[in-house]
C-alpha cells in the first residue's frame, strides 16, 4: 500500500516524500481511512508504530479540505500525557503541515505561559497541550475550545496512569458535542475501555501489530547478577559492544542520577531525565542524546514515555520495573520502524519475581546469561524490593516537585500495583 492509495492530499504526500516515509505503517494504514470518513476511532498502538502521523495526517487533512474562519479557531486539539510527547506531536504537526495552510501551536506546564498566550492569540488551527496548562489556560480566558472539530486523546492509558481522568472530563465538557474523537491507547485495561465508551462514538477499531509480536521483533537478553555489579556491568557492556546510543532505565530518580555520574566518571557521556529534572535540562539531555553528543540517557518510566527517538539500537533496564506492562513500553524504544534493537534487563535477586511477572505478560521465558565475574550473589535475599518511588504517584499530576527521594522510599511500604495482565487489550 502507498501513501497515495490512502487519498492524502498533495500538500500532505510532499511533506511525507520531504520526512523520507515510502510506505504507511501497519496502524497508518489501518487507522487513516477511517478518520479520512469522519469515524470516530479507537487505535491500540504504542509508541514506535509511526500512530502520531496515523492521526495527525487524516486531521490535517480534513482541516485543510473544509472552509476556515480566517478567525482561526482551534479546530483539533490533541491532548497528550508529558511535556515531552506535546513536543514531538507537535514538531510532527509542524512537519507534515509545512506545505499547508494551517497554523498550529504547543501549549504544556513548566514553561512560562506568556510566548504560549501570544501564540493563541494570533489564531491557530491545531492545538497539542498537555491537560494542566490547557486547563489553566482555559480558565483565564486565554483559549476557548468551543469550535473543536477533532479530537485526539493520545496514550490514553497513561494519561490515566497519571491521574489526568478528571482533567479530560473537564476538556470534554468545554468541546461541542459534535465533533470526531481519535483515541490511541497502548494497553485496554478496564478503565481505558470505559474512558472510550464515554468519549467515543460508534468508534472503528483498529490495531497495530499486537504488542507481543512487536516485543519478539527484539532481541532481548537477562544478565543476572548481583546488585552492587550492575553498575560496572553496565559500564562493561556499553564499552565493550563500543555503543553509541543507549536509553537505560532506571526505576529511581535519585538511582538515575547516581549512575550517570558513575558512567561519566568511566568516560561515558550520559545525561538524566527524570521528572525531578526542569523542562529545559530534560529537553538539552534529549537534544543531546539525539545529536550523538550524550552516549547514554538514563531515564524513569514516566520521563521516557513517547519519546520520540528513531532507530535506537540499544534499551538497558538496569532495573526491571515492578509493572509488567512498563517493560513493554521500555522495549518498544528499540527496533522501531523496522530496525532490529537489542533490549538487555540486569536482574538482581529481589527483582526475580518481576522477571517473572513480565515473562508471565510477554509469555515467554526471557534468555539468561551470566558474565564471568558479575555472578549473582547466591546468598541475595529473593525478596521484593520495595517500591514507592521511581514511578509518579498515579493519582496526582507529574510535577518537578514531586520529590520521590531514594531516602522516602526506604521507609515506604511495597506499593506493587495489582497485576493488570488480565485486562489488557484482548
Ligand atoms: P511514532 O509511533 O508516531 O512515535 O513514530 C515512531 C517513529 O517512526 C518516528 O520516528 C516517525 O518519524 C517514524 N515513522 C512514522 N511513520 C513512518 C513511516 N510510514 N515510515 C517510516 N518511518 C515512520
Amino acid at each position: 500500500m502507498s501513501f497515495q492509495s490512502l487519498g492524502l492530499s498533495e500538500a500532505l504526500l510532499k511533506a511525507i516524500s520531504k520526512k523520507g516515509y515510502t510506505t504507511p505503517s501497519p496502524i497508518q494504514e489501518k487507522a487513516i481511512p477511517p478518520v479520512l470518513e469522519g469515524h470516530d476511532v479507537l487505535a491500540s498502538a504504542q509508541t514506535g508504530t509511526g500512530k502520531t502521523a496515523g492521526f495527525t495526517l487524516p486531521l490535517l487533512h480534513i482541516l485543510s479540505e473544509n472552509p476556515k474562519d480566517k478567525f482561526r479557531p482551534i479546530r483539533a486539539l490533541i491532548l497528550t500525557p508529558t511535556r515531552e510527547l506535546a513536543a514531538q506531536v507537535y514538531a510532527n504537526v509542524r512537519e507534515y503541515s509545512e506545505f499547508l495552510n494551517l497554523r498550529s501551536a504547543v501549549i504544556f506546564g513548566g514553561v512560562n505561559q506568556k510566548p504560549q498566550v501570544a501564540t493563541l492569540r494570533q489564531g491557530i488551527d491545531v492545538l497539542v497541550a498537555t491537560p494542566g496548562r490547557l486547563l489553566d489556560l482555559q480558565n483565564q480566558g486565554l483559549l476557548s475550545l468551543k469550535r473543536v472539530e477533532i479530537f485526539v486523546l493520545d496514550e490514553a492509558d497513561r494519561m490515566l496512569d497519571m491521574g489526568f481522568l478528571r482533567d479530560i472530563e473537564k476538556v470534554i465538557k468545554s468541546m461541542p458535542e459534535k465533533r470526531q474523537n481519535l483515541m490511541f491507547s497502548a494497553t485496554f485495561s478496564k478503565d481505558i475501555k470505559k474512558l472510550a465508551h464515554g468519549i467515543l462514538n460508534n468508534p472503528v477499531q483498529v490495531e497495530a501489530t499486537p504488542e507481543n509480536t512487536a516485543v519478539e521483533a527484539i532481541t532481548q537478553k537477562v544478565y543476572r547478577v548481583a546488585k552492587g555489579l550492575k553498575t560496572p556491568l553496565i559500564i562493561k557492556l556499553i564499552s565493550d559492544g563500543n555503543w553509541k546510543q543507549v536509553l537505560v532505565f532506571g526505576r529511581t530518580k535519585h538511582g538515575a542520577n547516581k549512575l550517570c555520574e558513575k558512567l561519566d566518571k568511566a568516560g561515558i557521556s550520559a545525561a538524566a531525565i527524570h521528572g525531578n529534572k526542569s523542562q529545559g535540562a530534560r529537553t538539552k539531555a534529549l537534544a543531546g542524546f539525539k545529536s550523538g553528543r550524550i552516549r547514554v540517557l538514563v531515564a524513569t518510566d514516566i520521563a521516557a514515555r513517547g519519546l520520540d527517538i528513531p532507530l535506537l539500537p540499544h534499551v538497558i533496564n538496569f532495573e526491571i520495573p515492578n509493572i509488567p506492562e512498563d517493560y513493554v513500553h521500555r522495549i518498544g524504544r528499540t527496533g522501531r520502524a523496522g530496525a532490529n534493537g537489542v533490549a538487555l534487563s540486569l536482574v538482581s535477586a529481589d527483582e526475580t519475581t518481576f522477571l517473572r511477572d513480565i515473562e508471565k505478560l510477554i509469555g515467554n521465558k526471557l534468555p539468561v546469561e551470566v558474565l564471568e565475574g558479575f555472578e549473582p550473589d547466591p546468598n541475595a535475599s529473593t525478596q521484593p524490593i520495595k517500591q514507592g518511588q521511581g514511578r509518579q504517584n498515579r493519582n496526582s499530576r507529574p510535577s518537578n516537585k514531586s520529590g520521590n527521594s531514594s531516602k522516602s522510599s526506604n521507609k515506604s511500604s511495597n506499593s506493587r500495583r495489582p497485576k493488570r495482565s488480565t485486562d489488557r487489550r484482548k
